[in-house]
């Protein structure tokens, strides 16, 4: 009882000092955090697409800071989802490929000595939930619920079929799953991921703890299989797969657009911390008669590239309790530094046993501090020796595999045209440097990518 009371005054003291010295702090916010899967750069309406209607992805961009030198931490799916649950490097755990579908291994998904966004979040009250694509591992040790996610609802694997009656391999027609159950497919898959996290919105307003919501959508990661009501109001876009990539993407607008509404119409939306990312660049999938189906433009490369194309991604920040929209800030920054910028809303305390990679970009972004968050990103493909790039301020560094490191300056060339390594050998020299010591922090890859069937049979018939 004394020690209650006692703790109570001293409470009150602090609250009446914080009164007097600065205006209280903000309440912690929730926390959204919104995944597309396999997104071209310039295919939504903000980033310049013609073809593609977003309109509420484009209103929350207006709305947002957009990062204009936004980043993953990978080229592809789900290392970049390692990193963004960790706020670490994932090749510092292993973690660089993508897992099979493996249920009875419990090595191929994300390490489980590895802390995680919700877990870190949990120590600050918040209530967890994720919805979506999960692909980060397929033993029962790594569901969602197991990786502090207190609420869970979708696919487990890397992708699925997106309606009901769709037949298909194992992993993309696995049974949705709600809390280590089965639950019902009812709907076009990405509609249906908007209805649960639109009702995961609701259903939590007004509660007392804050929340976290990870939502990652599938869309418009392949099958390309599109809404009817899509593809028919998308039809002046000639080529078949790009008009249901399109209708695709579209579809996904409007999900969001769902989860958007619920936040708005629940009075949450001034105080959650939100972002909008996709987790790589569009993928480069020509068919006979048919180009890539996605448009990464003015980038070069495309998903599974440590070019631009692969990493530099749509990245929006809002929080409009804290920041002020409708702003873009280029300095460089990745979704590793989501965990950091949302645990520092939260005052959440982050890991102190491990290096931790992420950055709070609060100060940041909201002006208060100036300079880089990153002296340098680092990524690598591939495993040691494989392809590696670097940023530092303008600069891009490039070395795939055993060839040349190759120097680009992000500012006066985007696209990676020219290669200025032989101009500025100092430049290449600090850069690679910083990789090389980079790298000592690393380990190899602790489980492969399934390779696909066909060249697994070739691989096999050797
Ligand atoms: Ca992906």
């Amino acid at each position: 009882m004394k020690q209650g009371f006692f703790s109570v005054l001293a409470t009150g003291a602090l609250m009446i000092w914080a009164g007097m010295s600065q205006p209280a702090p903000a309440a912690p916010p929730n926390v959204l955090i919104i995944v597309a899967d396999d997104l071209g750069y310039a295919d939504l309406g903000f980033q310049g697409s013609k073809e593609i209607p977003t309109p509420h992805l484009d209103k929350l961009a207006a709305e947002s800071i957009r990062c204009t030198s936004g980043y993953v931490p990978h080229p592809f799916c789900s290392p970049t989802r390692a990193s963004l649950l960790t706020g670490r490097y994932q090749h510092r755990f292993g973690h660089e490929n993508n897992p099979a579908w493996l249920p009875a291994d419990r090595n191929a998904g994300l390490p489980l000595d590895q802390i995680t966004f919700p877990q870190v979040m949990k120590k600050a009250g918040y209530l967890t939930g994720a919805v979506g694509k999960w692909h980060l591992g397929a033993h029962p040790d790594f569901h969602p619920n197991r990786r502090g996610f207190d609420e869970y609802w979708g696919l487990l694997g890397g992708g699925h079929m997106y309606f009901p009656t769709n037949k298909g391999g194992v992993e993309y027609t696995i049974p949705l799953d709600r809390n280590g159950k089965e639950a019902p497919f009812t709907n076009y898959l990405t509609a249906q991921i908007g209805m649960e996290a639109a009702a995961f919105v609701r259903r939590h307003a007004g509660a007392v703890k804050p929340w976290l919501l990870y939502l990652a959508f599938n869309a418009p990661h392949t099958p390309l299989q599109a809404p009817e009501d899509w593809l028919a109001k998308l039809a002046a876009i000639k080529d078949e797969r790009r008009r249901a990539y399109a209708a695709m993407v579209a579809a996904m607008d409007d999900a969001i657009g769902e989860v958007l509404q619920a936040l708005q119409s629940s009075g949450q939306e001034r105080n959650t911390l939100l972002f909008f990312i996709s987790d790589n660049g569009g993928p480069n999938l020509p068919a006979p008669n048919s180009p890539a189906f996605t448009d990464n433009s003015p980038l070069r490369g495309h998903k599974g590239a440590v070019y631009e194309g692969g990493i530099r991604v749509p990245f929006l920040v809002k929080w409009p309790a804290r920041l002020k929209g409708g702003r873009t800030y280029d300095a460089a920054v990745s979704a590793m530094d989501f965990l950091a910028t949302a645990a520092a809303a939260a005052g959440a305390p982050l890991p102190n046993d491990r290096p931790m990679d992420g950055v709070n970009l609060l100060p940041y972004l909201a002006g208060e501090q100036t300079g880089a968050p990153h002296e340098f990103l680092f990524w690598r493909s591939g495993g040691p020796g494989g392809n590696y790039a670097a940023r530092m301020g303008p600069w891009k560094y490039v070395r795939l595999k055993e060839k040349e490191p190759e120097l680009y300056n992000l500012t006066a060339d985007i696209g990676e045209t020219k290669n200025v390594a032989a101009d500025h050998p100092q430049v290449l020299a600090q850069m690679r440097a910083a990789v090389a010591a980079w790298d000592q922090q690393t380990i190899a890859p602790i489980f492969e990518s399934p390779r696909p069937a066909k060249a697994k049979k070739k691989a096999e018939n050797k």
